[in-house]
């Protein structure tokens, strides 16, 4: 005889089975969908249909029979048409060359020298004036820098300025004079680049192309970068987000240069005490995601050099690879940045303050959960 507790157990069993046939069903139809997004992209058409998706509902609709309501249904099956999309989003990352793939994969940047890197253990200080505004300035800044070990000068002269009215950088002749002293005191000059016209002019002088924030999404440019030999610099958009910024790197690694060192420089928020955002969480995100260098630029991000010491500290201290900071001879009378720039005293103050933070190499890859 049927007893109610014998009734429970049987519908129960008949969940489970259904359950089990539903699993069956879901997973069979996200083979099928992955199986779309293969044909999809041999087509070249995108993934996402909002056609498509708004025909399967419709029809869903006029089969249904209840007792669910037509609502409940469309709900319950937006989510299986979302977690189809986030199958296919993460194939399609895994597909991404600057994605970390392992915990030992990390890109390191070899200078020519053959001795000078990015990336390896060695926490590398990239420095200079904002810009290159006269040889005395350069000789004077580079002698005490190479004094501290520093082996990255920023040959900056071609400077993106808010206003068209401000000083834009000495241009040619600027790049000379980074040149000439670099040589002088075996240093590897970085300069940006605004454009893709210059790439064989600034070949002649420079060891490290430099892509600028304003210039982050010129996929054109970027392109170009790829085809260039020099590693490349790449510094964050004023508000890229980090999937934006990691594509940007994409473009040029994609076009044929592997060698590219990103550099956040803070973003912009609410925030008017500092100049940008230090996104230090980002970095650290950045170095889990991706196999590339990252630097820390603590002058464009703060704006102002009262905060370069605490700010240098936690960059080394959060497993960057190096930071980045301008250094002039005089900063109050700079033709650009003349807020941020240290002196050359508050420059050795802030090495010895990195000389203090130690280290473990790699130690933000080291703690990536399940890396
Ligand atoms: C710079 O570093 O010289 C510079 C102009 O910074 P950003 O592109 O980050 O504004
Ligand atoms: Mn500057």
């Amino acid at each position: 005889m049927s007893t109610p507790e014998n009734r429970l157990q049987e519908l129960r069993a008949q969940v489970d089975e259904i359950n089990l046939h539903i699993l069956d069903l879901l997973n069979q139809r996200a083979r099928i969908v992955s199986d779309i997004g293969k044909v999809q992209a041999q087509l070249g058409t995108s993934f996402y249909d909002p056609q498509r998706e708004a025909f399967m509902l419709q029809m869903l609709e006029q089969h249904n029979q209840g007792p669910f309501s037509n609502e409940t249904i469309k709900a319950l099956f937006r989510e299986i048409f979302r977690a189809s999309m986030a199958l296919e989003e993460r194939e399609a990352r895994a597909k991404i060359l600057v994605q970390r793939k392992t915990p030992d994969d990390r890109t390191v940047v070899t200078l020519p020298d053959g001795k000078t890197q990015i990336g390896n253990s060695l926490f590398q200080v990239i420095t200079g004036p904002c810009a290159v505004e006269s040889y005395e300035q350069m000789d004077i800044t580079a002698a005490a820098l190479a004094q501290r070990g520093v082996k990255i000068l920023r040959g900056m002269a071609y400077k993106p300025r808010t206003s068209p009215y401000d000083f834009q950088g000495l241009g040619e002749e600027g790049l000379k004079i980074a040149r000439q002293v670099a040589n002088k005191y075996g240093m590897f000059i970085t300069s940006e680049i605004m454009d893709k016209s210059q790439i064989e002019m600034m070949s002649d002088y420079v060891d490290i192309f430099w892509v600028g924030a304003r210039n982050m999404q010129n996929s054109f440019l970027l392109k170009a970068m790829g085809k260039v030999k020099q590693p490349v610099i790449l510094k964050r958009g004023l508000s890229a987000t980090l999937e934006e910024f990691m594509y940007a790197a994409e473009y040029i690694v994609s076009s044929g240069n592997p060698n590219v060192i990103l550099i956040e420089r803070g973003i912009r928020t609410f925030e008017r005490w500092t100049r940008n955002t230090l996104d230090i969480g980002g970095v650290a995100v950045l170095k889990l995601e991706t196999h590339l260098p990252v630097i820390v630029d603590i002058s464009h991000s703060a704006g102002r050099r009262d905060i370069a010491i605490p700010l240098a500290r936690v960059a080394k201290a959060s497993g960057a690879d190096g930071l980045m900071v301008e250094v002039h001879p005089n900063p109050p009378v700079a033709m650009s940045d003349a807020k941020q720039q240290l002196t050359i005293p508050e420059f050795n103050l802030l090495m010895d303050a990195l000389d203090e933070v130690e280290i473990k190499p790699h130690a933000a890859r080291e703690t990536a959960n399940g890396a």
